[in-house]
């Protein structure tokens, strides 16, 4: 089971065990912490994954490099900011073979650092801006496939040849 468990609600449970709650700094540096850590174990996994698919690529190659079946998988935040749009969506491509994910990312329409700038009309001041998006909602998940497509061989070595989504096969690469 996920939660959801941004500072205000990790204050909450913290004062309620009489634990000295977070502040904004300390919180966004352990984040970042967190986030840098969990990245490099993801595309760790990853790498482990696309090398387990190509092993079971039964010698089926092209110029050498595996061709592997693979599995698109896509959600979209529920979180709104009071819109009906959806400012974040991810997707993740799966290999048919071992059921572990070869590529994943999340596309994000919405930056608050940006967005206060924009509302105050004032400059933009440096920051890791999570804003890596700028097409339709329904567009997010979608690009996030097309550039695991795209980037497979580079990053893994692998071709995704097959792909299954909705339960049909289409053939991407031969
Ligand atoms: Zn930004």
């Amino acid at each position: 089971m996920m939660i959801e468990c941004g500072r205000s609600i990790l204050n909450e449970l913290l004062a309620s065990v009489d634990l000295p709650i977070l502040e904004q700094k300390v919180y966004a540096d352990c984040h970042d912490e967190v986030a840098t850590w969990w990245k490099a174990a993801a595309e760790e996994s990853m790498q482990v994954a696309a090398k387990e698919e190509a092993d079971e690529a039964c010698g089926v190659v092209k110029d050498g490099i595996p061709i592997i079946t693979v599995v698109a998988d896509c959600c979209r935040s529920k979180r709104s900011y009071k819109t009906n749009y959806s400012p974040s969506g991810v997707a993740a491509i799966i290999g048919y073979r071992s059921g572990k994910v070869v590529y994943l990312d999340v596309k994000n329409k919405y930056c608050i650092v940006c967005s206060r700038a924009a509302l105050k009309g004032v400059p933009v001041i440096k920051h890791d801006c999570y804003k890596n998006h700028s097409g339709s909602s329904t567009s997010m998940e979608q690009s996030v496939i097309v550039e695991g497509f795209k980037t497979s061989v580079a990053r893994q070595n692998v071709i995704y040849g097959t792909l299954i989504a909705d339960g049909r096969a289409v053939r991407v690469a031969t």
